[in-house]
């Protein structure tokens, strides 16, 4: 899989876009001892980028239904990494479940993915009692985590700084201002360099409830999409996500009449929780769905993470690393110019 080049072994790099992506490269090479800056167009807020909306599972077993095994490889290797730069990140695992409607869709995700264990009723209220009689049974995904992406990438940014790098918010650069080694990592927003990337749009709702405890992301079977619920800190659950061909960032009454019932679905206690947003963010994809890093000359590109940034950019950023501080190739996942 590894070929190797003459190693760069530049000192100084530039990283423009301090979404999920463009953090855990500034965070590694900072690490390195490179001299790091890592610019960003919004304000530490980060609402201007996809990252801000997303759920945050690093769930690289679940995703075996409908990812190549590419994103098992990076997402495996990326849990250790999260484990090793914040080991308070939970590993608490993941639930799937399904009514009895959904009863094939159900096998059908068990025969398709790994590394889970089956639960009948009785396991799962121990596992999380606020779901006890609910669900007759259900797939329990021991070894998968979750972060809250709006406390994980401030979190990310401190230890950049920590590390050395520098971070400008609100810097809106081109790669083509930046001397030395640029590592390009917009998003959505690198389509003047990289056409053919397309947004995919994932919508969200976040809600606030006492009433039910969980303590790990809760998948409900669905024919269209994973739906699911994430809690985050703070009686707030996060409800996501659909994945829709457009670029439209509106959150239609159709899809957030269908986040609503999942949570419904997993919970009617959800029923009485206070809305508190919805939102959507625009998931960078190449046409193949599969992450690239793009090497040409001073310039590298780190994107198309789709729907799997939070689970791959560690492991992206390790590689990216490998190759300029040793030259290493990864084929699946480089193309060098
Ligand atoms: C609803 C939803 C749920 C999701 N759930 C999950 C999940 O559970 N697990 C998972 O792994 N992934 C999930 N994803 C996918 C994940 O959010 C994306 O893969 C990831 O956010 C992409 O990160 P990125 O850093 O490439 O892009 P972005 O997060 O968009 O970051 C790019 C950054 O570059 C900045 N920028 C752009 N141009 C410039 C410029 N000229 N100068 C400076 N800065 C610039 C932007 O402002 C932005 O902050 C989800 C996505 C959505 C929408």
């Amino acid at each position: 899989m590894y070929q190797t080049r003459k190693p760069r072994g530049e000192s100084s790099v530039t990283i423009i876009g301090a979404g999920i992506a463009g953090a855990w490269q500034a965070l590694l090479f900072a690490q390195a001892g490179h001299d790091v800056t890592l610019h960003e167009r919004g304000d530490a807020s980060l609402t201007l980028s996809t990252s801000h909306w997303a759920g945050g599972m690093l769930a690289p077993w679940c995703e075996t239904e409908v990812a190549e095994p590419v994103i098992s490889r990076l997402g495996l290797r990326s849990l250790d990494l999260w484990r090793r730069e914040l080991p308070d990140t939970a590993f608490n695992g993941s639930l799937v479940v399904a009514h009895a409607r959904e009863r094939a869709d159900f096998e059908r995700f068990a025969k398709m993915t790994l590394n889970h264990r089956r639960l009948d009723a009785a396991d799962l209220a121990a596992l999380e009692p606020s779901l006890e009689g609910r669900f007759r049974e259900a797939l329990f995904f021991a070894d998968e985590g979750h972060v809250e992406p709006r406390r994980v990438l401030p979190k990310l940014h401190e230890k950049i700084i920590a590390a050395g790098g520098t971070i400008h918010f609100n810097s809106d650069v081109s790669a083509s201002e930046v001397d030395g080694l640029v590592i390009d990592c917009r998003g959505l927003f690198a389509r003047d360099a990289q056409p053919e990337l397309r947004g995919v749009k994932g919508e969200m709702i976040l809600i606030e409830t006492g009433e039910v405890e969980l303590r790990r992301p809760v998948r409900l079977i669905h024919p269209r999409w994973p739906l699911y619920v994430i809690p985050r800190e703070k009686n707030l659950f996060m409800l996501g996500a659909t994945s829709i061909e457009t670029e439209d960032t509106g959150v239609s009454v159709r899809s957030a009449l269908e986040l609503l019932g999942a949570a419904y679905a997993v919970h009617p206690a959800f029923a009485e929780a206070r809305i508190l947003e919805f939102g959507s963010g625009l998931r960078p994809a190449f046409p193949d769905n599969l992450p690239r890093i793009a090497i040409n000359g001073d310039s590298i590109a780190v994107n198309g993470l789709y729907r799997h940034g939070f689970l791959i950019a560690p492991a992206l950023a390790e590689l990216t690393l490998g190759f300029v501080a040793r030259g290493q190739i990864d084929n699946e996942v480089m193309q060098c110019a």
